[in-house]
């Protein structure tokens, strides 16, 4: 059967990394989780093939420290994306951290972190970003895996949605709507390639509303969050003195955050997320969706699916070959 679209027809064969990758050497920073308030020091190391990321909670009894940053670790999206494992360890705020590794295209290393929430650093994953391209990333012998999207799969809560469609890149494009507190509608849509995260979204803060603080700190939320690390706004006006990073920054955030949700995959994933009013909850549904739903996507080495794609500029079908071979999976 031929897919529903074929956005990948004629195209030329993209420059995707092959090989796995992980850091150079290890990077570390501190500093203090904006919903805990708790100050941590988190050290990034490298790994080996195959490991994926993972956290280590250095403040816990040994053996119990461990939490894979996967869609199956998920215990709460509130407001934020905490894992847990089955000791009850928990680690919280993954997402910008996630994010900047994804884009960064760590596929492994381990996160030693002495606290239970990753730190906030200035809103965004630019600091993030700033640590792993200075200390650089380096390829393996292992060849990198992905998924890769063969039939749309979608979710829906309400009038927010989100659909994962096929696309021979990763592509995001995201639609906010905060009307009633003063925010017009936003829209962005980004290709994660080169050096488009760093440049267009890796900056973007985390934002919230002055008139839904209060009650979020009444139940133990955001009590480290304060202007040098989020963009408050009130009734449709920016209280930060500095303004914003960029005109529409709270949608660049929101892809920010929908990236880091969709590392939790563990692989790169070649697709289009599309999605409106998004939040970390919607993304972990899609996620779970994706996962039960598996004659919607292929499992295949990048190599593999560039060559696919080259061979599917002539004239066979894509689908039918991808899920010949992926079918052991
Ligand atoms: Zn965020």
């Amino acid at each position: 059967m031929r897919g529903l679209h074929q956005p990948w027809s004629g195209k030329m064969k993209h420059n995707k990394p092959v090989y796995q990758r992980t850091l150079k050497n290890s990077i570390s920073c501190v500093g203090v989780g904006i919903h805990s308030g708790k100050q941590a020091s988190i050290v990034i190391h490298p790994a080996e093939e195959n490991n994926g990321i993972s956290f280590l909670r250095k403040d816990v009894p040994q053996g119990r420290g461990v939490i894979p940053a996967a869609w199956y670790s998920v215990t709460e999206t509130r407001l934020s994306t905490i894992l847990g494992n089955k000791y009850g360890t928990t680690v919280g705020t993954v997402e910008h951290l996630l994010a900047a590794l994804r884009a960064c295209g760590v596929d492994n290393a381990q996160i030693e972190i002495d606290g239970p929430e990753v730190p906030v650093m200035d809103g965004s994953a630019g600091p993030f970003v700033d640590l792993i391209k200075q200390t650089g990333t380096i390829d393996q012998k292992a060849l990198r895996w992905a998924i890769w999207i063969k039939e749309p799969i979608e979710v829906r809560d309400g009038d927010k949605f989100a659909v994962i469609m096929p696309y021979d890149r990763t592509r995001i494009t995201v639609e906010i709507d905060f009307s009633d507190l003063g925010v017009k509608p936003q829209r962005r849509s980004i290709e994660l390639q080169d050096d488009s995260f760093r440049r267009d979204i890796a900056y973007a803060r985390t934002f919230g509303f002055k008139s839904q603080i209060e009650s979020l700190k009444k139940k133990g939320l955001a009590r480290g969050g304060s202007l040098s690390n989020a963009v408050l706004v009130d009734q449709g006006k920016i209280v930060n003195k500095e303004g914003l990073r960029f005109q529409d920054e709270f949608v660049r955030h929101k892809i920010l955050d929908c990236l880091g949700d969709l590392a939790l995959v563990g692989l790169p994933v070649f697709g289009h997320y599309i999605a409106y009013k998004p939040g970390h909850a919607l993304n972990v549904a899609l996620i779970q969706r994706m996962f039960s739903q598996r004659s919607s996507w292929a499992y295949l080495p990048v190599d593999k699916i560039d060559q696919l794609l080259v061979e599917d500029a002539e004239t066979e079908s894509l689908d039918e070959r991808v899920g010949g071979r992926a079918s052991v999976h």
